[in-house]
């Protein structure tokens, strides 16, 4: 049994959409794609600022910790970005 990658509800033979073993619904599957997005665009953000920190634009205080700080949450990021992507080849 596997969970909706989107709402984390088991998915069972009634709620499945196609053949996805990933979605329990179409609604799910297009929140996901939305928020794919919006990862997207956080992942734009947070890069741009890693890279200030980076070149040194202006004075940044405590740059290795922040710069860490930055890596983790891409990191972060990504993951759930990859958790995603996972379910859209199905
Ligand atoms: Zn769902």
């Amino acid at each position: 049994m596997t969970n909706c990658i989107k709402c984390k509800q088991p998915i069972t033979e009634t709620n499945r959409i196609g053949r996805s073993k990933s979605y329990c619904s179409t609604a799910c599957r297009r929140a996901a794609g939305l928020e794919i997005q919006r990862i997207n665009g956080r992942l734009i953000k947070l890069e741009d600022l890693l890279q200030n920190i980076r070149l040194g634009m202006g004075f940044v205080h405590d740059k290795e910790r922040k710069e860490k700080g930055f890596l983790a949450e891409i990191e972060r990021q990504e993951n759930r970005l990859k958790e995603l992507f996972a379910g859209t080849d199905d």
